[in-house]
């Protein structure tokens, strides 16, 4: 086995307690890499078809990217895989801190699990040494709790664990799994996956190190990474922002955005996280605005609503940052609240998702009530983007007059109202009375309130849509209608090229341009960064690395694994994965056209004003080209026989 890797998986069908390892093939690592990648092999491999993705099944995968426990920088990724109960498709979620490398450490590449658990139970792994313990006393607490609970005992502070909170107990198809207390493997719902399980939590401890194939070449490839990384003379945001201020507004709404300069990009992560992009974003539109309806500068203003959620506002809660394994960013940190109706001891600070999910998307202007509600999410386990969301929608529904005070529990539901806004949170945490009706995300509250809902309820087959809007960066349209898991900001990046950021990271992998509006040629590109970002995804690295510089990343495999690697094999590898991801949707009988977006977000009708008004995105044509640049039928969706069998895939076709 080559090095990068222990060579084994564990496979636990908990109806039975029965514990196999599988030993893969050198071949199967090297064709999928990790994370997604292996996650996708061995399920689509050892599921059926058509199987309830809340019963015994239904197969839950844990997946350590190839670089996950080396040195290499921001490799600390790991993936969790399954079929989404949210939305039928092939589901995954990536997540950060510290869990990945330690599962290999543990000796494990990956963990997969199915069957139906009698009664709540954890996975407890010290040093390849698996054993299933009873949970009865974990089912109920927290994600905080669970790790305080399990950590002490076991009798080991440095354990790490992956568990879900009383969301994912409660089945709701919208909740996470959480580690490291704050870093969510949020989307596709796969949280409810586990509670069917009733597998409360994995622990995993291991102290052997990841093979690596050549340490010299891996310390040499490690450093020039770190020198690759591009710093910036700049002045940070606040100072600025300071100089700039009467000028910034103005710039913004005329959608000259982004920051060109790579090296300021950097400044901000350290900075801020993703939290330095709140209020620019808003202001210029990308950030969506009142449920998709507003126009961010009109309707959430930076220099009297968006200011206050972003940048120092937020930071200024910090207690310590914070970095996941591997990673000389640190964009994360743990804030505090003293005092006042959202107090908090200790919380992790909220990225730029959640304060758009929760700030411009319902017109809440409270940093500290958007900072508890990020709390709230992680520790029952809810996917922050899906419960802002789905929040934004039930104030456009009372807006209307669809639901009110009756349905709402006497909750005024009107945009901006703050408290209505946690308390709404808080039901939907609990399943309590109203908050049970939106605890399953924008799709099914709709069909549940009924009324004409539906029309305010942006979601792609059931996906809640992140907070990028195609509006201005059209590619982002592209990426949530043809990823097979819809919805997803990540998954490939022209709309972040549009956004003026970088998207690739690849020192060896060139580019063409692309001007935001010219939608001829963006899905071809888009097709070329969908098959990077998920390499990325499968070798555990953190898709924030393509705006801080361009690097060595396949030094870095070679020095791992000793293979004699190339960009052409990288790219293959990466089509290999999405064809792959692809074939698990067709299988299930879903078809291009299931994944529709909402008319609102495609401009139809246009927005009024700012950077995208008038504008109706041309989605048919980028997705065609999409299409055409993977060899997928438009029509079933089925990658063709040739391609398949170019990427080593005849036999798993269809
Ligand atoms: S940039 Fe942030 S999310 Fe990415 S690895 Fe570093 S700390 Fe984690």
């Amino acid at each position: 086995m080559s090095g990068g890797y222990v060579g084994r998986f564990l496979n636990l069908d908990l109806s039975n307690d029965k514990i196999k390892e599988e030993r893969p093939e050198e071949r199967v690592y090297r064709d999928f890499l990790g994370g997604t990648g292996l996650g996708v092999w061995h399920i689509y491999n050892h599921q059926m078809t058509g199987v309830n993705p809340l019963g015994p099944e239904n197969i839950i995968g844990f997946v350590t990217g190839l670089l996950n426990g080396t040195k290499v920088p921001f490799s600390g990724r790991y993936t969790v895989v399954g079929k989404s109960p949210l939305t039928k498709t092939w589901g995954d979620a990536n997540s950060g801190g510290f869990f990945g490398p330690e599962l290999k450490q543990a000796g494990y590449d990956a963990i997969f699990i199915k069957g139906i658990s009698k009664k709540p139970v954890y996975l407890w792994i010290k040093d390849g040494e698996p054993e299933i313990r009873d949970a009865s006393h974990l089912w109920g607490r927290d994600t905080t709790e669970t790790l305080d609970i399990i950590r002490s005992e076991v009798g080991d502070e440095k354990v790490r664990v992956v568990s879900i909170g009383p969301s994912g107990e409660k089945l709701s198809l919208i909740s996470c799994i959480i580690n490291d207390k704050g870093r969510a493997a949020a989307r596709s719902g796969l949280g409810a996956v586990m509670g069917s399980k009733k597998l409360k939590a994995i622990a995993v401890r291991g102290t052997e190190r990841v093979p690596i194939d050549d340490q010299k070449r891996l310390t040499d490839v490690s450093e020039r990474m770190l020198k690759s990384l591009r710093r910036s003379p700049y002045l940070p945001t606040k100072v600025m922002m300071t100089l700039l201020k009467p000028i910034i507004p103005w710039i913004l709404r005329r959608g000259v955005v982004g920051m060109p300069e790579v090296g300021y990009v950097t400044e901000s992560y350290i900075k801020y996280g993703t939290a330095g992009g709140m209020s620019p974003c808003s202001e210029m539109g990308d950030a969506p605005c009142k449920n998709w309806a507003g126009v961010g500068f009109r309707d959430f203003p930076m220099r009297t609503k968006s200011y206050k959620i972003s940048d120092d506002y937020v930071v200024k809660y910090n207690k310590r940052k914070y970095a996941c394994a591997a990673c000389p960013i640190g964009c994360g940190a743990i804030v505090k609240i003293e005092g006042g109706p959202y107090a908090l001891e200790e919380g992790h600070k909220p990225e730029y998702e959640t304060l758009a999910a929760f700030g411009s998307m319902t017109l809440n202007d409270n940093v500290e009530s958007i900072i508890k509600a990020n709390d709230i999410c992680n520790r029952y386990g809810i996917d922050t983007i899906s419960a802002g969301a789905t929040i934004a929608f039930a104030m456009e529904c009372y807006e209307n007059n669809i639901l009110t005070k009756d349905d709402t529990d006497g909750i005024e539901l009107t945009w901006g109202n703050t408290e209505a806004i946690v308390r709404t949170l808080e039901k939907l945490a609990e399943h309590d009375g109203f908050g049970e009706l939106l605890a399953d995300g924008v799709k099914v509250a709709a069909e549940r309130i009924g009324k004409g809902a539906d029309e305010y309820a942006m979601h792609v087959h059931g996906q809640e849509i992140p907070m990028h809007d195609p509006r201005l960066n059209p590619s982002f349209a592209t990426a949530y209608v043809t990823d097979p898991t819809p919805a997803r900001h990540t998954k490939g990046g022209a709309g972040t090229l549009e956004l003026g950021l970088s998207s690739n990271p690849f020192k060896d992998v060139k580019l063409p341009r692309v001007k935001r509006f010219q939608y001829k040629g963006k899905g071809k590109v888009h097709a070329t960064l969908s098959k990077l970002h998920i390499t990325l995804d499968s070798l555990g690295m953190c898709q924030f690395l393509s705006y801080f510089g361009s690097f060595p990343i396949i030094d870095a495999i070679e020095a791992v694994t000793g293979w004699d690697f190339s960009t052409e094999e990288l790219m293959k590898t990466g089509e290999r994965i999405q064809a792959l991801r692809q074939l698990f949707n067709v299988r299930e009988g879903i078809k291009p056209s299931d994944f529709k977006l909402p008319d609102r977000i495609k401009g139809i009708p246009p927005l009024p004003a700012g950077p995208s008004a008038g504008i109706t995105i041309d989605l048919d044509s980028m997705v065609e080209e999409f299409y055409k640049a993977m060899d997928w039928s438009l029509e079933d969706g089925k990658p063709s026989e040739e391609r398949l069998k170019s990427l080593g895939l005849a036999e798993m076709s269809i």
